[in-house]
């Protein structure tokens, strides 16, 4: 996995001591001597993360973590502040500034490996995404631009809180409150997973402490299940528990606040992983909302031409590679002109989607049903010879003729179409193809409409 991590600070020995152990894991790694350079450096090389000290001259490092955290094109890099100081106000002050985690100097190697790499998993995560909102707006469907994790709202976050220790959970909940949050605490292990992958949790956070329940088992099954695997984890733990919280990082969970808890760190922690778990969101809806927009069609649901020509592609390759016997069907309305002169074009869009639903209710359902045009819809039918093909051709023809279309205020339309049907053989790209049904289609329209055609 190793990736390519950022070493900030003023002070040389300091940067050749973590360049060399990170080194040696096969890490890739940048140095910049002072905030001014690592903010270049950042946006020019686009590490996978960022090790930040926090006093250096020029400009020191929450100034800089600012200003990463407010450039969309660095904004999603993780920055770990690595810092002498160990106070809690410190803390939080790198936490407004959009820090993503403190490391203590002198930096243990446990701490800091087990950070490092959870952190790369987690950028990989969100870069998985950003690459496929690239890919949507490079098909020119238009995102809203990148958004900015620093403008995610966090509050009313759905929060299940993991703790079997009375006096905690209430001091938990007394902090917690504070936020305007959606607040849900359980004591038992077991009942807690059952509990997480039925609600839609923003945060789970798990008290390291648990006695009846081993909470690394629980963040186990929390990630392996599919409804939990992209929840945020935050642990709660004691002083003396690094080596089973650098157990805990490597399992999956995405931050850890030690007792006793302080409330503005706790505060910031939470409202900062609420904001990447929304923030992730955000993107993947984005995208899934991108895709159907770039593939179906509006009007009647169906797959568009777009979509169509791809999937032509890759079944040219099966009917090559392997014989199979693929028919296209193009149907065209007739004379649906008139339906929108007489009616007007709303009542034309109630046909079409009626038609388009006559149609997918005749076929296969591995069939392939697509609007084409406005009035012109193929079929793609693998597994089908001509006989079968021209069978469905003709239940399809008969489908639209024999039934009048219901258009509202107690009015019927009849109406008929003409279909084209060919075969795809092994020489065909995706446009011969889809020129011999549309060639067919015109033939049964020449010979009278209402009727089928087969290209020979
Ligand atoms: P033919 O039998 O020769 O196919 O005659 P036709 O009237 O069906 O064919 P023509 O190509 O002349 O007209 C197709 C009509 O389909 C023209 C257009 O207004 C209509 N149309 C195309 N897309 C839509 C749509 O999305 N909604 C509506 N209501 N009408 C559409
Ligand atoms: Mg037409
Ligand atoms: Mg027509």
């Amino acid at each position: 996995m190793p990736g390519r991590v950022l070493v900030v600070d003023d002070v040389l020995p300091n940067v050749k001591l973590l360049e060399a152990k990170l080194g040696a894991e096969y890490f890739d790694v940048l140095t910049a001597m002072d905030g001014k350079q690592a903010v270049e450096v950042a946006k020019a090389e686009k590490p996978d993360l960022i090790l930040l000290d926090v006093m250096m001259p020029v400009m020191d490092g929450y100034e800089a973590c600012e200003l990463i955290k407010h450039d969309p094109e660095t904004q999603h890099i993780p920055v770990v502040m690595v810092t002498a100081l160990s106070d809690v106000s410190d803390r939080v002050r790198g936490l407004e500034a959009g820090a993503d985690d403190f490391l203590t100097k002198p930096v243990d190697d446990v701490s800091l490996f087990a950070r490092v790499r959870s952190f790369i998993r987690l950028k990989m995560i969100v870069d998985e995404w950003r690459l496929r909102e690239q890919t949507s707006d490079n098909l020119g469907l238009g995102g809203q631009g990148p958004a900015m994790m620093t403008d995610v709202d966090t509050t009313g976050a759905k929060i299940l809180v993991v703790e079997d220790n009375k006096i905690d959970t209430v001091n938990l909940n007394d902090i917690l409150s504070q936020d305007d949050h959606d607040l849900t605490f359980i004591g038992d292990g077991e009942q807690a997973l059952k509990e997480g992958t039925k609600g839609r949790y923003d945060l789970i956070i798990i008290s390291l402490g648990l006695r009846d329940y081993d909470p690394l088992r629980l963040v186990s099954h929390l990630r392996a299940d599919n409804r939990t695997r992209q929840a945020q984890i935050l642990m709660v733990s004691e002083d003396d528990e690094m080596k089973r919280v650098a157990k805990a990082l490597d399992i999956g969970i995405n931050d850890y606040i030690v007792r006793p808890v302080d409330q503005n760190e706790l505060l910031a922690r939470v409202r900062a992983q609420v904001r990447r778990r929304r923030y992730q969101d955000r993107l993947r809806d984005n995208y899934e909302r991108n895709l159907a927009l770039a593939l179906t069609d509006d009007l009647t649901g169906l797959y568009n031409r777009r979509y169509l020509e791809g999937h032509l592609g890759s079944i040219m390759i099966r009917v090559r590679e392997e014989r199979a016997r693929v028919s296209i069907l193009m149907l065209d309305l007739d004379f649906f002109k008139e339906v929108n002169d007489t009616y007007g074009h709303a009542v034309g869009d109630i046909v079409l989607r009626t038609v388009a639903q006559r149609i997918q209710h005749s076929v296969r359902n591995f069939d392939l049903v697509a609007r084409f045009g406005g009035e012109e819809f193929v079929v793609l039918m693998p597994e089908a010879s001509k006989d079968i093909a021209m069978m469905v051709a003709e239940r399809l023809r008969s489908k639209i003729s024999s039934e009048p279309f219901d258009i509202g205020s107690d009015r019927q339309v009849q109406l008929s179409a003409s279909i084209g049907v060919s075969e795809i053989s092994d020489t065909d790209t995706p446009d011969q193809a889809l020129n011999r049904a549309d060639e067919a289609m015109y033939v049964a329209k020449k010979n009278g409409r209402n009727q089928i055609h087969f290209a020979e």
